[in-house]
């Protein structure tokens, strides 16, 4: 089990809490906001914040609906709507003076539309404020509704990125409620909807997958007309979440990366930090569509 196996060297990097940091973790706090980068305690957050001008802002609360079992988000009765968030977003996104924003969330089954209203509003009012930023969104499933999804769209996201996060056969184990074709067939419909806009999606590794169906994921997903594809290695964010089944050697990663290429997608970011925002702004405007 996981106690057994070392944590590789080229994961152990010190987390880097510097004074910029850590004023823009008071602004956070102050402006009631929530941010993946900090949640998820992620180790590349210096270079995100500081050198790359780019954060991943998490809305509509810190509490989901659902329970994935590799998440630290916490699971529970969601928060009250707040209405106030997407113009404390765009503040926010202005003072950090970001290049690339990625705005997710956690999933609300509780709304009737997913919470894709307040969602769109944060990304119309970024793009008010910040007209230089560019927007990701990377939101839940909404469980398949394609009103949302358009509701979603309405504010003209520059990248939609939607995570499978596993194969096929470890979806039931290790999403909740999120199923691999619905997320394929989401991916598929947003670029039948808006040809022009970039879709990516994001692999865990270290779940316990083989190559073969890491290759039928990659395979899957160019089907679904997916351009850009992140993978990252799965670690444990506590002992009560799934066990690490193994940790992939960054050779492993750059070879899985030449395989994502040759099969077509147009940008691939692969490593054992690799996050599925991160980069994220090197693939704005130099991705071709395909
Ligand atoms: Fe935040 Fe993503 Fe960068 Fe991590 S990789 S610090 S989550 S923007
Ligand atoms: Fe975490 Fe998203 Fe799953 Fe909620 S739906 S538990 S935020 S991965």
């Amino acid at each position: 089990s996981y106690e057994h196996i070392k944590k590789p060297e080229w994961l152990k990097i010190k987390l880097n809490t510097n004074q910029s940091y850590m004023k823009l973790k008071k602004l956070m706090k102050d402006k009631k906001l929530n941010t993946v980068c900090e949640e998820a305690r992620c180790p590349n957050i210096h270079e995100c914040w500081s050198e790359r001008k780019t954060a991943t802002f998490m809305i509509l609360g810190d509490t989901c609906t659902r329970g994935c079992r590799f998440c630290a988000v916490k699971t529970g009765l969601p928060n009250e709507l707040d209405w106030g968030e997407p113009e404390r977003v765009a503040e926010s996104v202005e003072i950090m003076g970001l290049k690339h924003v990625v705005v997710t969330s956690v999933a609300r089954d509780d709304l009737k539309d997913g919470g894709a209203a307040v969602f769109g509003e944060t990304v119309r009012a970024i793009r008010k404020r910040v007209p230089g930023c560019s927007v990701e969104i990377l939101p839940s499933d909404m469980k398949g509704d394609y009103e949302s999804l358009s509701t979603l769209l309405a504010g003209e996201p520059d990248i939609f990125n939607h995570n499978i996060e596993t194969v096929r056969r470890l979806t039931k184990r290790v999403r909740a409620i999120a199923m691999y074709d619905r997320s394929l067939e989401l991916l598929r419909r947003v670029k039948e909807m808006r040809p022009n806009t970039p879709t990516k999606s994001s692999i865990m590794v270290g779940l316990g997958e083989t190559k073969e169906e890491l290759i039928e994921a990659m395979d899957d997903l160019r089907a679904h007309n997916v351009d850009i594809l992140t993978l990252g290695q799965y670690l444990q964010p506590t002992k009560k979440h799934l066990n690490v089944e193994r940790y992939y050697h960054p050779d492993e990663f750059e070879e899985l990366k030449q395989i994502a290429l040759e099969k077509g997608f147009s940008h691939c970011e692969a490593g054992p930090l690799v996050r599925s925002s991160y980069h994220a702004d090197e693939q704005v405007n130099k991705t071709t569509v395909q």
